[in-house]
């Protein structure tokens, strides 16, 4: 059942459209991640749906509520909407208890037991509800913050960069506690991230923006399996676009001729293949294409390989395992596993 939407959804500031004909549905329950370059509107989206400003045109609808659009805007405060942005936000002279308690309407005793629970939902010990925000890690901070976004019991959830201060290992940690609780409370959620990998995690719903507006919309898997265009593919991930003549179900191609994901094309288009598709091996297979190793980056647990192909024209990255004795300049065979997927549309010359 959709509980949040945004219909036809325009806004401008001056000459500058930061959203253009926007529709959104969030499902009820559901987690949404919108992605996006800086400045395309994420955050724009965000206040709107919060109330912090209103749209030119179009409409916003909160469990059956115009909240936005006709005229009458209920304002932020009446919206029941939590929030949760990248520093936390927590007020700095008060306890954590108090933090947490900060606009419940209750007896003091009630208002402190209620976020001793809070502590224990978002994971945190309640011996830190004496403590000030200051006397807190960042990550600790950010699970006060949800907790005190929770505590108002709110429809829905807005998270506006929350992980983006952490450190790696505590943004995923934080992360998952985060998506736990959200997801065990049954609270809709929208989080607006710079991180890809951080979206995949957290999403049943991917959007990607660009120049406000919708390049796509669907599930993490979809979009990464499935982008709309060469801009969105690059957009989540390293990807290989090669041009390409397909018939019969495959594409003809520099690196050979492979299945594609979409059977019914027939004429020049563009291709795409994800790197961890591709292995190179040092061992020479004459039914396989070569290419030559131009460069080799150590990122852990492999190294990322610059290979051109031989012949000239496309060079791409591939992740080489750490223990594989492969160094720039070495001849390797390349073999792709998988189908290719096509974007419908491209003239198959090399545009990008
Ligand atoms: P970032 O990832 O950098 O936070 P964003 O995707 O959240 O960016 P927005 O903050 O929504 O982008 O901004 C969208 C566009 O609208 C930008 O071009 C921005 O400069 C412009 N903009 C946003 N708020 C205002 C404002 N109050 N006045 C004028 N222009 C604004």
């Amino acid at each position: 059942m959709t509980f949040l939407k945004l219909h036809a959804i325009r806004k401008s500031y001056g000459s500058v459209v930061a959203l253009d004909n926007i529709d959104l549905s969030v499902e009820a329950g559901s987690r949404t991640a919108i992605v996006g370059p800086s400045g395309c509107g994420k955050t724009t989206l965000l206040r709107l749906v919060a109330g912090f400003d209103v749209p030119d045109s179009g409409t916003i609808t909160l469990g059956g509520e115009v909240i936005a659009g006709d005229g009458h805007p209920v304002p932020a405060h009446r919206r029941n909407i939590g929030i949760v942005a990248q520093d936390g936000c927590l007020f700095p002279h008060l306890s954590v208890a108090d933090n947490i308690a900060f606009g419940v309407n209750a007896e003091r005793a009630v208002r402190h037991g209620k976020a001793a629970e809070l502590m224990d939902m978002v994971g945190l010990n309640r011996a830190m509800l004496s403590r000030k925000p200051d006397q807190l890690s960042g990550g600790q901070q950010q699970r006060v913050a949800l907790a005190r976004a929770l505590a108002r019991k709110p429809r829905l959830m807005l998270l506006d960069e929350p992980f983006s201060a952490l450190d790696t290992g505590l943004r995923v940690a934080t992360r998952k506690a985060v998506t736990e609780v959200l997801s065990a409370a049954g609270i809709p959620t929208i989080l607006v991230t710079h991180d890809q990998a951080e979206a995949f995690a957290f999403a049943e719903q991917l959007v990607v923006m660009r120049n406000g507006t919708f390049a796509q919309v669907g599930s993490p898997q979809e979009l990464y399996a499935r982008p709309v265009d060469p801009a969105t593919a690059n957009f989540l991930g390293e990807a290989i676009i090669l041009p390409a003549e397909i018939s019969g179900g495959y594409a003809d191609i520099r690196i050979g001729r492979l299945p594609v994901d979409d059977r019914e094309y027939h004429g020049k288009a563009q291709i795409m293949i994800r790197p961890e598709q591709i292995t190179v091996t040092g061992v020479a297979n004459e039914s396989l294409a070569s290419g030559t190793i131009e460069d080799m980056s150590f990122c852990g647990p492999a190294f990322t390989a610059r290979i051109t192909l031989n012949g000239g024209g496309a060079s791409f990255n591939v992740n080489v395992p750490s223990h594989e004795t492969l160094q720039c300049g070495d001849q390797v065979s390349i073999k792709v596993i998988g189908t290719v997927h096509v974007f419908k549309g491209t003239t198959g010359s090399n545009e990008q």
